[in-house]
């Protein structure tokens, strides 16, 4: 390993769940100063223009094998603070929410590497925005919890923790996920909301319950999708207008 570039700065930046408008502004702000960028896989192209002469390396992690892919991420960030002054790391949804942050965190500050971490809006928040069903609901949802679906030994397990749950990575199990949330007590009855691409324009919704979410399979097939399980899956009195539609949306300026 060669000498750590003692005034290197590595800013982890949460891009959003989706369309570049979703990253905060200082996100946008640090990410203008950019040297070199490593994004990964799901991030919306038009955030290259808030960095336009930065050098954009992909490191997505279907470009690599999958046993080696975060330890080449790591050795490519490792490498990009030696040999620049302002390194972004641009991470889908926020960071430190399966992120694997803490392993690129250990590797820059094990070389003597300053980090700096900007938060993002992470994809269960998307999906509530999305399907305007608040995640916490006053008297009956007072928590909630974010679980990955599968395990890092890639194990599908579902739990029963807390009023509202909402599942990552879950997408290709929906059926199964269906058994698994049975199995840790959740009533066949219990509202189900599934949000693929919340935040793209393409975004998708659909409302389930435990027994019937097999059903969520087909619509989001191939979309990442969080699945949100209890208090905060449960529907509104009223229908939601479609916003798409609505005058005030229309003019928005691009990002
Ligand atoms: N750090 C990210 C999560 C990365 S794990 C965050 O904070 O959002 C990848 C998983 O996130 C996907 O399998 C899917 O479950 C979820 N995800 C990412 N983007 C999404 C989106 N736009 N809509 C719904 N789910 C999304």
């Amino acid at each position: 390993m060669s000498q750590a570039n003692a005034s290197a700065l590595v800013v982890f930046i949460g891009a959003g769940p989706g369309a570049a408008d979703l990253i905060t502004l200082r996100g946008a702000r640090r990410l203008a100063l950019a040297e070199v960028v490593l994004f990964d896989a799901l991030i919306d192209p038009a955030l290259r223009e808030y960095a336009p002469n930065a050098r954009w390396i992909n490191v997505g992690k279907r470009g690599f094998g999958h046993a080696t892919g975060q330890t080449q991420i790591n050795a490519l960030l490792l490498q990009a603070a030696q040999t620049h002054q302002y390194v972004v790391r641009l991470k889908g949804g926020d960071p430190s929410v399966f992120g694997r942050l803490e392993e690129e965190l250990e590797a820059l500050r094990s070389q003597g590497i300053a980090c700096e971490v900007v938060p993002g809006v992470t994809a269960a928040l998307a999906a509530a925005a999305q399907s305007q069903r608040p995640l916490t609901r006053r008297g009956i949802g007072r928590s909630v919890s974010l679980s990955t679906a599968m395990t890092h030994l890639g194990q599908l397990q579902a739990s029963r923790s807390a009023d509202t749950e909402v599942f990552y990575m879950a997408g290709r199990q929906l059926p199964a996920l269906s058994r698994k949330l049975t199995e840790a007590g959740w009533p066949g009855t219990t509202a189900v909301c599934v949000v693929s691409r919340a935040g793209w324009p393409d975004a998708l919704t659909t409302w389930h319950s435990v027994t019937t979410l097999a059903d969520a399979a087909a619509p989001h097939a191939e979309r990442p999708a969080v699945v949100t399980v209890g208090a905060g899956a449960l529907a509104l009195t009223h229908k939601t207008p479609c916003l798409e539609r609505h005058p005030a949306c229309q003019n928005e300026p691009a990002p």
